[in-house]
C-alpha cells in the first residue's frame, strides 16, 4: 500500500476499531477515515489528523458514502459485547449481519482492494467446548456448524459473504477469528465489558471501597485465552496482508489457556489483594473451555500474539484504575458512553 492510499476503518469509535486507526496512524498512513454509528462525542478514541464520521453502517446508502476512493476497508463494526452481552441480545448480535451485507457489497463496487471482516471464536462448534480442558480450536473446527448461538451464527454467516466474495467476484478478502480481546481504552463497565476488563474493575472497586469480597460469574472453572490489542492491531494487518491467507479464515488469538478463577488470582496479585470469592451460578458463564490453536497461523505468518498475559493485564488494569479515579472525580471515561 502506498501511505495516501485511502484506509476506511468501521467500528472506529470503538475498542478496537479505533485502536486499529491509531495504529495506521503511527505507521505513517495519511488518509484514514474512521467510521462509527455512534456520535462522535462518544467514542472511545479519536485520533487527530483522521476523518471521523458518524454514520449507521447498516444502511445501504450510508455504506456506499462511507467506502468511497476507499483502497482497503476493515470491517470492525458490530453490536457486541461479553456474555453477559450475547447470551441476552442475540437479536442485536443477529442484526450487525447487514452491517457487513452492506459495506461488503458497497467496497466490491467501488473498487476497493481488500476488505478485512472481524469473525470471532464464538464462530466454532460449541460441541467442542463443553470442557474446561478442551483441545484448542483449529480453524476446520467451525464446521459442522453448531455456533453460539445469535453472535457466533452472525459471524459465520459473514465470513461466507467475504469468502464468496472472493470466489465468485475475485475481491480479496481477509478474515480473523478473534479470541478474548483486552487492552486499554477497551468497555470496563456498563454491561458490555468482557472478563479481564470486569475482573480489573471489580478488583479495583472492592480496593477502594474495602469492601474485601469479589463476585465470580459461574464457578470460575471455565477457561479462555486473551490477546493483548497491540498483538490484534498488528495481527489484523499481517493477516489483511497476507496473499496466501485470502478468504481464508484463521485464528487471531494467544494459546495461553486460564480459568477465570486463575484470572482473578492473576489481577488480584496485579492489585496486591487477597479478596473473598463468591461465585453467581446464575449469572452468564458462556462456553466451558475455549482456546486458540494456533498452528495454521505460526504457519502462515511465521508469527503469532505474543504478549504475556501478566504484562498485558498489568497495563490494562492501570488504564481501568485511572478511569476509574476520574469518573470519581466527575471526569468522563470510555464507558460513560454505552
Ligand atoms: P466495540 O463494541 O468496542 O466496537 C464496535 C463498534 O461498532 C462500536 O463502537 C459500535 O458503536 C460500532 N457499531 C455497531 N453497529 C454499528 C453500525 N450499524 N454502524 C457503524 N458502527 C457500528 O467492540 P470491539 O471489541 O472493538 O469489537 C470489534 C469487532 O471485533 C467486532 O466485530 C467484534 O465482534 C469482533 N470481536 C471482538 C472480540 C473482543 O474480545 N473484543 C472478540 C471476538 C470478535
Amino acid at each position: 500500500m502506498r501511505k495516501d492510499d485511502l484506509i476506511l476503518v468501521g467500528g472506529a469509535g470503538g475498542f478496537i476499531g479505533g485502536s486499529l486507526v491509531r495504529y495506521f496512524r503511527d505507521k505513517g498512513f495519511t488518509r484514514i477515515r474512521a467510521v462509527d454509528k455512534k456520535p462522535l462525542a462518544m467514542w472511545y478514541q479519536r485520533t487527530p489528523g483522521v476523518e471521523s464520521w458518524c454514520l449507521d453502517l447498516s444502511d445501504e446508502a450510508n455504506c456506499k458514502v462511507a467506502v468511497k476512493d476507499a483502497a482497503e476497508v476493515y470491517n470492525l463494526a458490530a453490536d457486541m459485547g461479553g456474555m453477559g452481552f450475547i447470551e441476552r441480545f442475540r437479536v442485536e448480535c443477529l442484526r450487525s449481519v447487514l452491517i457487513n451485507t452492506h459495506l461488503i457489497e458497497a467496497a466490491y463496487r467501488a473498487g476497493v482492494e481488500r476488505y478485512f471482516y472481524s469473525s470471532s471464536a464464538c464462530a466454532y462448534n460449541v460441541k467442542l467446548q463443553e470442557d474446561p480442558n478442551c483441545r484448542a480450536l483449529k480453524e476446520s473446527d467451525a464446521y459442522p456448524a453448531m455456533a453460539e448461538r445469535g453472535y457466533g451464527w452472525e459471524k459465520l454467516v459473514s465470513e461466507m459473504f467475504c469468502q464468496e466474495y472472493t470466489a465468485e467476484r475475485g475481491m480479496k478478502t481477509a478474515i480473523a477469528r478473534f479470541h478474548n480481546v483486552y487492552g486499554p481504552w477497551g468497555t470496563w463497565d456498563g454491561g458490555r465489558e468482557k472478563a479481564p476488563a470486569a475482573i480489573c474493575r471489580k478488583v479495583i472497586e472492592a480496593k477502594d471501597t474495602g469492601k474485601k469480597e469479589i463476585v465470580i460469574w459461574g464457578d470460575g472453572h471455565q477457561t479462555r485465552s486473551f490477546m493483548y490489542i497491540a498483538d490484534c492491531t498488528l495481527g489484523i494487518d499481517k493477516i489483511m496482508h497476507a496473499d496466501n491467507l485470502i478468504a481464508t479464515p484463521i485464528n487471531l488469538g494467544t494459546s495461553e489457556l486460564i480459568s477465570i478463577n486463575d484470572l482473578v488470582s492473576l489481577v488480584e496479585s496485579i492489585g496486591g489483594v487477597k479478596l473473598k470469592r463468591k461465585h453467581d451460578l446464575d449469572a452468564p458463564r458462556g462456553v466451558a473451555g475455549r482456546n486458540s490453536d494456533n498452528t495454521f497461523i505460526k504457519k502462515m505468518l511465521n508469527w503469532e500474539p505474543n504478549t504475556p498475559l501478566r504484562k498485558g493485564l498489568r497495563t490494562t488494569y492501570k488504564w481501568i484504575e485511572q478511569q476509574y479515579r476520574d469518573r470519581k472525580a466527575g471526569k468522563r471515561v470510555v464507558e460513560d458512553v454505552i
